[in-house]
This record gives C-alpha cells, structure tokens and sequence, in this order.
C-alpha cells in the first residue's frame, strides 16, 4: 500500500501506522502532515486550549531511570509548595484568563488524601476552573475522593506500551498495573490523559505505533507523546534526546488514528527544539501548557536538562502572538474533553 492509500483509509492497523512513522522523504512528511492538521481542524477546530500548570512538589518516591526527579538523585533541591502557594499560584493562572489548572508533582505522599481534596476544593470554591490531577499513582479510594471534590481530569501517562520496556524503567512497577490506574480513573468519570515518552533507548517505530494503538483502546480524552530529553542526574544521561523528525511524525499519526482527542505541544517539544510549540501544532497539536510554577521552585522541578524557563505572562503573550500568525485562536472555556462535547 502506497502513502496516499494508508492515508485514506477509515482505520489504520499496526503496519499502517509503522509505516507512516518510517516515513523518509520530505514529500511524504509532508504529506503526513497536511493530512495530521486537516484532520485536526475537523476534529478540533482552530483553537488551541491553555492549561496553567502547578509543579508544586519535586518530591519523588518513584525511581524512574529516565526522569531528573527520581527519588536516588541526590543533587536535586527538593521543595513543596504549601496549600496557600498553589492557590495564590491557581489565582495567577485564572486571572491570565486560563481554565485549567494541572496540578503536577512527583508522588508525593506529604500530600495526604484530604490535603489534595482541600485544595481541590479552595480552586473549586474560588476559581471557575476545570482541575487535572498530574500527581501519579494512589489509591482508588483517593481517586474517588477527589473525583466527588470535583477534579475534573487526571494524566498518568503509560509512558510506553512495551512491558519489557517499562519493567526496564521502572523497577518496582508494571505496566499491568499503570494500565488498571487508567482504566479505573476513566471508570469514575474522570477525563484521562496518558501518552508516551519517544526515543527511549531500545525503544522501535513498532512500539510507538502500539503507543498510539493503546491510547486509543483506552479511549483516552488526552494523549501526550512528548520526547525523551536527557536528565544529568539520571542513568540515562548519555542517552541522545529525541529525533525531532520522529516526535513530529508521532504527533502527526497520533491526530490521524485518534482524531478527537487533545494533545498537546509539550514544553520537552520546545526544549527540544526552539519553535517546538508551533511545530507541534502545524502536525496535530491542540493543546498548550504554559508554566505557572512560582520561582525559585521553578528552576529545581528538573525532570530533564535544559528545561524552558520563563515568565508565564510574557509566555502567553508571546504564545497569543505565535497562534495569530498560524491562523489559530485560544479556545474559550475550560476546553474539556472533545469527546464529551462539554465545552462550556
Ligand atoms: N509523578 C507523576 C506521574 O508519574 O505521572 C507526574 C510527574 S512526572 C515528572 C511527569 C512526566 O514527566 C512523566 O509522565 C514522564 O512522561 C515525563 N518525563 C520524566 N522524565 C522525562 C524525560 N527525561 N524526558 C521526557 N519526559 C520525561
């Protein structure tokens, strides 16, 4: 089957979407492109929705061997964030007229059950705001807890569908597990973002396709596929960052097989590459999450080398600029899932 047959096709399997990622000539990325951003105009139309995210803890009792935050690395400055900062924090990013707060961290139990409920709560109470949980791991119990509080979304990425994989990178988990997490989140009711992490070592085209495959079997409403960068306080420190070209094309047959999901231009993307954000959306990306964290926490949540640091409002307002040129627009609402058709 050439190009253009596996791009008009209703449903594309495993082989078709390897070989949409081998793609090689200019042309045929092209292609894949301009097919990516059709169907993310039919889909999604031109907005592009803002989330403001809050790292408020680099707290970590995982050991991820590619992520900067992982509990054996010693040579970070650890932090938390009381209660009173992230909301004084959620209120920056609702007075930037963004409705979306992601509350992001390593897992962290400091953050009892009941504190994390408290400060959905507060947000909930003060800010008209949808809230994603980025917080890993806990217990179902705690997931309903702050499912009643009124959270409206959690992100916990697969990271990658390759078991052998993801036993390698994390040690004391598996995917098995990671999976269920998922799955009882969306059960709930909660909107569940997962993704991957591209050009992990040992990683192939075939594993990335089964990325892709496993975001849409779990019927995910966001999917992120975001590109290794390496940590220098990690075991993969001389590992290579991400090949550019191979996040693109991931972003482009992602939007292709799932259609009507978010995803977003990440801040690995524009680390990776400095116009990353705009390249990101060209292929597929509707999605954008500018950084709220307050400094100086900002500067020590270094999940990987190099990270963007910047001022968020002259960051909107560079972003608001960059979307005029592109012919694009900040969604209005709290940009909820596309599945849902909830945007209000
Ligand atoms: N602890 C939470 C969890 O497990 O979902 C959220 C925080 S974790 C730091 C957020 C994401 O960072 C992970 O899902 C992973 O995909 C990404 N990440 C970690 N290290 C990375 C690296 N070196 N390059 C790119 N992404 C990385």
């Amino acid at each position: 089957m050439n190009l253009d047959q596996i791009l008009n096709r209703g449903e594309l399997n495993r082989d078709n979407i390897v070989s949409l990622l081998s793609v090689k000539y200019k042309k045929e990325i092209e292609k894949l492109y301009t097919r990516a951003d059709e169907i993310r105009k039919k889909y999604c139309g031109d907005e592009v929705h803002l989330r403001g995210i809050i790292e408020f803890s680099n707290y970590c009792e995982q050991d991820c061997l590619y992520c900067g935050l992982r509990k054996s690395n010693k040579n970070l400055q650890r932090y938390k964030m009381t209660k009173d900062e992230i909301i004084s924090t959620a209120e920056r990013i609702s007075q930037a007229g963004i409705n979306t707060i992601v509350l992001q961290s390593g897992e962290d139990h400091f953050y009892s059950s009941s504190l994390i409920t408290d400060i959905i709560l507060t947000i909930k109470e003060k800010f008209n705001s949808a809230i994603t949980l980025s917080i890993g791991e806990r217990g179902r119990d705690e997931y309903d807890e702050w499912k009643k509080a009124g959270a409206d979304r959690y992100l916990l990425k697969h990271e990658t569908a390759n078991e052998q994989l993801y036993s390698t990178f994390h040690q004391h988990e598996n995917l098995k597990s990671r999976l269920a997490h998922i799955k009882y989140l969306k059960t709930i009711g909660f909107q569940t973002g997962s993704g991957n992490i591209i050009g992990l070592p040992g990683q192939t085209n075939e594993d990335i396709a089964d990325d892709i495959l496993l975001c849409k079997a779990m019927d995910c409403d966001m999917c992120s596929f975001s590109p290794f960068i390496p940590s220098n306080n990690s075991p993969l420190r001389k590992t290579p960052p991400a090949n550019i070209n191979l996040t693109l094309k991931t972003i482009a047959v992602a939007r292709i097989v799932l259609k009507d999901v978010h995803i977003p231009a990440t801040t690995a993307l524009s680390t990776l590459i400095e116009n990353g954000k705009e390249l990101g959306l060209k292929v597929g990306a509707n999605v954008i999450m500018p950084n709220f964290t307050p400094l100086p926490y900002r500067e020590n949540y270094q999940i990987y080398k190099n990270k963007k640091t910047y001022d968020p409002l002259v960051y909107l307002e560079e972003i608001k600029s960059m979307l005029d040129r592109i012919g694009r627009n900040v969604g209005e609402g709290k940009g909820h899932s596309l599945k849902l058709m909830l945007n209000q």
